[in-house]
């Protein structure tokens, strides 16, 4: 039985004090999870060591960075390597968020590299993909989404496939106010388990969690992790406000 994921994308917000009190309103309001929900808060890179302690001994809830390296060492000055995470205690890594994408010019290959390293260092990977609006308002968006899977995740074998999840973030409802309907969402979600059926067959595609990320609020959250293909939620926004968050892994419990 695949999880039921609520990852919280924190971006480049919140001080260590803001960090700490938000983290300490959720947990101590944090509804009963069990083995089948995941928590993720995907915190800055200076905010992961607090995170990791504040924690530790919090069963279900997990810290992620936003983002690593493709390389495990050396001259890059102002990166962070898969071994330092999984050296610190991380558990998941954001790779391919579209943000990155399009400020930090990653492409799929590069994301297929990143991948590659956060696996080989034992990180569990959220795989962001999503179309932009003109390739929505094309219609092409499941053969743009297909690809961005194929060109940096179809080189894995099924055994690795069960360390990724994949966020489906549609690029044109980040961070915009505008949600994709719950039926988008639910047929996008079927196409991405599809294309993954097709490539690592039935029991990778019916274990992994697609989750949905845009605009999705304690409000529209029931209704969109109502879709028998969506496993739950990446948050930008509505994480980083401790109501909403919680409100948002309500939904989950509920779906
Ligand atoms: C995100 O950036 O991953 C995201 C989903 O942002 P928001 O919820 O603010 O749209």
């Amino acid at each position: 039985m695949r999880k039921k994921i609520v990852a919280g994308n924190w971006k480049m917000n919140l001080n260590l004090k803001e960090g700490k009190d938000l983290i300490e309103r959720i947990l101590t309001e944090l509804p009963n999870l069990n083995e089948h929900n995941q928590v993720v808060l995907a915190t800055p890179y200076l905010h992961l060591s607090q995170a990791i302690a504040q924690t530790q001994h919090t069963a279900f809830v997990s810290v992620a960075a936003q983002n690593c390296h493709h390389e495990t060492s050396g001259a890059y000055t102002g990166e962070i390597a898969a071994p330092m995470l999984q050296n610190a205690g991380v558990q998941y890594v954001l790779i391919g968020h579209s943000e990155r994408r399009a400020y930090n010019h990653e492409d799929n290959a590069l994301l297929a590299a990143k991948t590659n390293a956060a696996l080989a260092n034992g990180l569990q990977v959220i795989f962001c993909c999503g179309e932009a609006l003109e390739i929505r308002d094309a219609g092409t968006q499941n053969d743009f989404v297909g690809n961005q899977l194929k060109e940096s995740l179809f080189h894995l074998d099924a055994a690795a496939m069960s360390n990724i999840e994949i966020a489906y973030e549609p690029i044109w409802a980040i961070g915009t106010g505008r949600t994709a309907t719950a039926e988008q969402a639910q047929d996008m979600h079927q196409h991405i388990r599809q294309v993954i059926n097709a490539q690592f067959g039935a029991a990778v595609a019916q274990n992994i969690s697609i989750l949905y990320g845009g605009s999705c609020k304690a409000s529209n959250a029931v209704e969109l992790f109502a879709g028998a293909d969506v496993d739950g939620g990446l948050i930008g926004g509505a994480a980083l406000i401790a109501d909403d968050f919680l409100g948002i892994i309500k939904a989950m419990l509920s779906a």
